[in-house]
C-alpha cells in the first residue's frame, strides 16, 4: 500500500529525486510546503523556474550566470592572466568566498573519470584550450578536487598545457584526499592556493 496517495504522494516522489533528499526528507519537505503560506511557495517555484530559464554559462569561463559574461570575468580589477581551473561552479564559489584570489576561473563542469565513462570530451576542456590559445595567460592553476578523478584531470591538463609554455601549477595538498572544495574551510583553501606547486 502506498503511504501517501494522489497529489501528496506525487509531491514526495518528485522531491525525493533531488540530490541528497531521501524519502524521509522528501516527506518532511512536502509537509513543510503544505503548511507554508501560498505566497512563499509561489516565490520558491518562481525562483526555481526563473533560474532554470535564465541561467546560462559565461561565454569566457563557463561559470553559471544570468549575464553573457559572469561578474568575475567582467570585473576589471581581476587579473585575466591567471586562470584557476575548477570542476564546478560550487568550487568557484568556495574560492570566491575566501576573497583572496584575484585571478579568473575556468569551470570544467566535471572531471575525467574512466570508471564512469567520462572522457576529456565530456568536460569543458576544449573550451579551455581555445581560450588559452586566444588570450594572453601567464599561469593556469589547477584546482580540481583531490579525488582520483580530480588528480587524473590535473595530470591530463598539465600534459596538455605545458607544451604551450604557459606555467601550470596545482594547488597544494592540505585539501583532504577525496574532498570537494566546497566543503573545505577558507583558511585551508587559501593555504592550498598559496602553497601551489608548479607541475
Ligand atoms: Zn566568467
Amino acid at each position: 500500500m502506498e503511504l501517501y496517495s494522489g497529489k501528496l504522494g506525487k509531491l514526495i516522489e518528485e522531491l525525493s529525486t533531488l540530490p541528497g533528499i531521501g524519502t524521509k526528507s522528501a516527506g518532511r519537505l512536502a509537509f513543510y510546503l503544505l503548511h507554508e503560506p501560498e505566497e512563499h511557495v509561489k516565490r520558491l517555484t518562481t525562483a526555481i523556474l526563473d533560474a532554470r530559464a535564465n541561467i546560462r554559462y559565461c561565454r569566457k569561463c563557463f561559470n553559471l550566470t544570468d549575464e553573457e559574461i559572469c561578474p568575475v570575468c567582467a570585473d576589471p580589477k581581476r587579473n585575466q592572466r591567471t586562470v584557476m581551473v575548477v570542476e564546478n561552479s560550487r568550487d568557484l564559489a568556495a574560492y570566491e568566498k575566501t576573497g583572496k584570489y584575484e585571478g579568473v576561473y575556468h569551470v570544467l563542469h566535471g572531471a575525467i573519470s574512466p570508471m564512469l565513462g567520462i572522457g576529456p570530451g565530456d568536460i569543458r576542456l576544449k573550451e579551455l584550450m581555445e581560450r588559452l590559445a586566444e588570450t594572453e595567460v601567464d599561469e593556469v592553476i589547477i584546482a580540481t578536487n583531490s579525488s582520483l578523478e580530480g588528480e587524473t584531470t590535473a595530470m591530463y591538463l598539465s600534459r596538455l598545457i605545458k607544451p604551450t609554455g604557459i606555467r601550470v601549477s596545482r594547488i597544494a595538498s592540505g585539501v583532504p584526499v577525496g574532498g570537494d572544495l566546497e566543503n573545505i574551510d577558507e583558511v585551508t583553501l587559501v593555504r592550498a592556493l598559496d602553497g601551489r606547486k608548479e607541475l
